[in-house]
């Protein structure tokens, strides 16, 4: 994996990236990196291989939660709009108020993206959905407070 140590000394799934700057440090004869200096133990970069997999599980689960965010934000919505069109009325805050704030606490978990190092969104395949993250958050809120507003 890499020649500064035995290919069968790194046994984590990833090759090892600088802890520093995330350069690919495979097939260098030292554990110093060539791009930005940072001299890297062994120890280091396993944590760093350990984080960067975390991080890439916890950026899919977050924009699982992103996406059933979306689901509990229109449902509360249209539950709302329904009130307001007279066809509902007792559920409106319970079903509205806490679906629009759930919407929006799960909304909030695609922000958790912004402080993931480079690796670990490499790692995930998906990119960061900010967009939609904050189009949930957005709906969330309007959902709960009009719900709040309506009942
Ligand atoms: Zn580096």
């Amino acid at each position: 994996m890499i020649r500064a140590v035995a290919a069968d000394e790194w046994t984590e799934q990833r090759p090892p990236r600088c802890p520093e700057c995330g350069y690919d440090l495979r097939g260098l004869a030292t554990l110093k990196c060539p791009e930005c200096g940072f001299q890297a133990t062994m120890g280091e970069l396993r944590e760093e291989s350990r984080r960067a997999r975390r991080e890439a599980t916890e950026l899919r689960q977050a924009n699982d939660q992103v996406r059933l965010g979306l689901t509990i934000g229109l449902t509360s919505a249209v539950v709302a709009a329904l009130t307001a069109f007279g066809q509902l009325t007792s559920i409106t805050l319970v079903v509205g108020g806490l679906g629009g704030l759930a919407a929006a606490v799960y909304g909030g978990q695609g922000l958790r993206a912004l402080k993931a190092t480079e690796h670990g969104r490499s790692l995930a395949k998906e990119p960061p959905n900010y967009m939609l993250a904050a189009f949930v958050i957005v709906l969330g809120v309007v959902t709960a407070v009009a719900s709040v507003w309506l009942a």
